[in-house]
């Protein structure tokens, strides 16, 4: 592997701020490439970035690209959010230059079996879960992808006995998906509609995630969601095993609820795991999330044990419905993750006190349509922000119908709406951020967003 890289020119397009860029940058500067970071951001906008590259022999060209880059070149790494459409990959590809990806790079060269997870939402929290869950077993196991770390840098330590597990976005399954390859073990959350920005529509976003299964083989493994709709087509499509999960029913291969149990009917053995009253995260969609997560531990080797230790034990990742403080009866909840409508819907439903939501932000091109239903149905107030505030506000009044709530306020900046969502609030209410929107258009990510609102709620 040391000669691919050696003494080769290589462009990497687009460092951004979830790993990847530094990742490949790191490991390709320590296989002796000669490195060009090339971001339309500039070095503030990407600070945290560079800060973790300090001292590695790189070169940048920040905000913005030149042509040079993708000509006189040996190879380019494309980050898996540069659209496909990119001006630059033309160049490169005119030119002859190879490219390639961050993920892909590390499919090739892992020797461990992989666990890839995906889905619309609950990525990284099932990640996570499964993660911690095989921790306990004897197994090494190594956490990593599109949820903030890249995993080349720790390539030489990987041995063919441990386990992987990757959170893998649309974008890096695009990409996996030219490459021919898949997971060994793949999970599937759910699918519901994101990035219309991105993709020309929903079979474009679909047909992406499908590069998650499209090239297991009969051996594999793919872990879906039985309770989700689209997910049930798919099994006529499975290379691999398919292992159901679903909160509602009971199920003959796969994981179900049935009492305080979490049943795993997997491969002809049946284990009860008693955990369900001693679960800390809210809502159905965490016990998806923990069903999916159980069933990929499993198969990857651990036990009921290994599963109810972590799961009776896991509060939460931050920005994910995470409990914040509780001040004069009201209790504060982020959930800046929550970036679709349908993760901001699956938060609303987690609770049953009143819910004064802030919601809105950057215009990925969603359908507010069922979220604004939500709204009207179960918020007591809704305090919306940012690009997609007015359209989100229309859909409300006209799913409100007659009724008088939710009150709704468009303020113009996140400490107002912090301040209106207060006012709002009485003893026993839940102030809730959970957006709906990415944060683009007034932070520099969810995270900034999650901080801001902590750190109001902190002064209260
Ligand atoms: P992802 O990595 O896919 O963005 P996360 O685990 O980070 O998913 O959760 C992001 C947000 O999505 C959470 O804050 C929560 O509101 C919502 N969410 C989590 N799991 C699910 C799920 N299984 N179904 C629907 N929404 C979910």
């Amino acid at each position: 592997m040391q000669d691919k890289f050696k003494n080769k020119k290589i462009t990497v397009m687009g460092l951004g701020l979830f790993g990847g860029g530094v990742g490949i940058a790191q490991f390709l500067a320590r296989q002796g490439a000669r490195v060009t970071i090339t971001d339309l951001r500039n070095a503030t906008e990407l600070a945290p970035s560079l800060k973790q590259l300090e001292g590695i022999p790189v070169s940048y060209k920040l905000g913005g690209h030149c042509d040079e880059d993708f000509i006189n070149a040996d190879m380019v790494i494309i980050n898996p959010a540069v659209p496909k459409d990119s001006r630059f990959i033309q160049i490169a590809r005119n030119n002859h230059v190879p490219m390639d990806t961050e993920i892909n790079i590390f499919f090739q060269l892992c020797p461990a079996p992989i666990i890839g997870i995906t889905g619309s939402n609950g990525k990284s929290t099932t990640t996570t879960l499964t993660g911690k869950i095989l921790q306990q077993t004897q197994r090494m196991t190594w956490v990593g992808g599109n949820i903030g770390k890249s995993l080349l840098l720790e390539l030489k330590e990987i041995k063919p006995s441990d386990i992987v597990v990757l959170e893998l976005s649309s974008f890096q399954l695009e990409e996996l998906h030219n490459a021919k390859k898949s997971p060994g073990i793949s999970v599937l959350t759910n699918i519901s509609p994101n990035h219309l920005d991105r993709y020309s529509d929903m079979d474009e976003y679909i047909q992406a995630k499908k590069g998650i299964i499209l090239h297991q083989k009969p051996e594999d493994y793919v872990i879906l969601n039985y309770d989700d709709p689209e997910l049930r087509r798919w099994e006529r499509e499975c290379r691999g095993s398919v292992v159901w999960y679903s909160t509602k029913d009971t199920l003959t291969n796969g994981a179900f609820v049935q009492g305080n149990d979490i049943i795993l009917s997997v491969n002809g053995t049946r284990i009860a795991i008693p955990c369900i009253s001693r679960i800390m995260i809210p809502g159905i969609h965490n016990l998806q999330n923990i069903l999916a997560a159980s069933c990929a531990a499993y198969l990857a080797g651990a036990n009921g044990q290994h599963i109810g230790n972590v799961v009776t034990a896991f509060a939460g990742l931050e920005h994910r419905l995470e409990f914040v403080r509780e001040v004069h009866g009201i209790r504060y909840y982020n959930d800046s993750k929550a970036t679709t409508p349908k993760s901001a819907m699956a938060a609303i439903a987690a609770f049953q006190s009143p819910v004064i939501l802030i919601a809105g932000g950057y215009d990925k091109g969603s359908d507010f349509g069922e979220f604004a239903e939500v709204c009207a149905k179960h918020a007591k107030s809704v305090v919306l922000i940012g690009k997609t505030a007015g359209k989100i506000k229309e859909l409300v009044i006209q799913k409100m119908a007659q009724k008088e709530t939710p009150s709704i306020r468009t303020p113009n900046t996140f400490k107002e709406a912090f301040q209106q969502a207060n006012a709002l609030a009485a003893s026993g209410d839940i102030v809730l951020l959970s957006p709906a929107c990415a944060s683009y258009d007034m932070f520099l990510n969810y995270e900034e967003r999650g901080r801001q609102f902590k750190t109001m709620v902190q002064a209260l």
